[in-house]
């Protein structure tokens, strides 16, 4: 029996319950591959899951994101091989060196890209896919407002967004997060100190935009509705500063018929064929040059805590990578 190190909560809570620990790795089961982990993504999905606000059950190893190389094959498995470079997402327990996963949900890194920018874009550039060509596919010419323009998820967006010809307006919190978002694409940049469905108005000629990507839930919800035109699409999908209360459904009517979703990623790349598509999307944008992984962090895998506490004070911009 081998071991592996990983980042381990027993009950949930703060950073101070993330334990650096030892574990018994068993052979990989039927359908199951042996990974050698190289970078593991950090995502603000892992402290939803440390806290409990995603339940989940304990003892459990933190993280749903990481690259590595196949060194071993469980029964059945004919891909990838042993020694492929692949990476995942939303699989539970990537705060490890090594891990048994199921074959079926990893994909293959492509030549020129390494391990670390894979772990850096996989998770938050599907959800971008997700956000820009599967919920609503983004239309060329229009103007969009992102929370979090400056962070992991926002890094990416911004730039994409471009690509497909949008014109981003960024929500940030200090001015020096509004210079980098600017550097990722933003037109135009408000601090959330500031009347953000106001000044979005403003920038739009008192129109307002047609899709409000918020991130940050419970503090931002009611001015991203007050910033979308009639019609306009509110797309939640994230909780950095708490859920968003609930939304009675006059509120959309009264907003001018809005639209809302809270989407989930793994809800859309469930299916083998789906996963596969958002990658080849996602690995596109990289070979064009419209998505680059930012690794703007970097934390040895046992000071994970260090990181979740970078994260949660707003200490980060793009994207940040434990190493284990
Ligand atoms: P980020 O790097 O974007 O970090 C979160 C950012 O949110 C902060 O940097 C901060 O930017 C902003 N923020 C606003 N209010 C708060 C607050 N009270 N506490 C902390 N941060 C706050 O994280 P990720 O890129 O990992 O994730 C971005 C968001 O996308 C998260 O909300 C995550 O849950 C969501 N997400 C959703 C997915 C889905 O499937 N639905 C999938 C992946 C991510 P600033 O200081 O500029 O305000």
């Amino acid at each position: 029996m081998s071991t592996a190190d990983v980042i381990r909560i027993h009950k949930h809570g703060g950073p101070e319950e993330m334990r650096f620990e030892q574990v018994d790795l068993p052979a990989p089961g039927p359908g199951q591959v042996r990974l050698r982990q190289t970078a593991i993504g950090l995502n603000f999905i892992d402290v939803y899951t440390r806290t409990g606000l995603y339940p989940g059950p304990t003892p459990s190893v933190l993280g749903v994101e990481a690259a590595g190389v196949v060194e071993a094959l469980g029964e059945g498995v004919t891909s990838p091989k042993t020694g492929d470079r692949v990476v995942y997402n939303g699989l539970g327990g990537s705060y490890a060196s090594h891990r048994n996963a199921p074959a079926d949900r990893l994909v293959k890194i492509p030549e020129g890209v390494s391990d670390e920018d894979a772990a850096a874009v996989f998770l938050k550039g599907l959800t971008v896919w997700m956000l820009t060509f599967e919920i609503r596919r983004l239309q060329p010419g229009e103007t969009i407002l992102v929370w979090a323009a400056a962070g992991g998820v926002g890094s990416i967006l911004v730039p994409w967004a471009n690509a497909q010809g949008a014109r981003v307006i960024g929500v940030v919190s200090t001015p020096e997060k509004a210079a980098l978002a600017k550097g990722y694409g933003c037109d135009e940049v408000i601090l959330s100190s500031e009347d953000v469905a106001a000044r979005t108005k403003e920038l739009t000629g008192g129109k307002g935009v047609p899709v409000v990507y918020d991130s940050v839930g419970k503090v931002s919800a009611e001015a991203s509705m007050k910033s979308l035109q009639p019609r306009g699409w509110f797309i939640t999908y994230g909780n950095a500063s708490g859920p968003a209360d609930p939304i009675p459904p006059g509120r959309l009517n009264q907003g001018g018929s809005l639209i809302m979703t809270r989407p989930g990623l793994f809800h859309f790349t469930k299916e083998r064929a789906d996963l596969e598509r958002g990658s080849a999307a996602l690995w596109g944008a990289m070979r064009s040059g419209a998505v680059k992984a930012d690794v703007r962090q970097r934390f040895a895998l046992k000071d994970a805590a260090d990181a979740h506490r970078a994260l949660e004070s707003r200490a980060t911009t793009g994207a940040t990578i434990l190493k284990p």
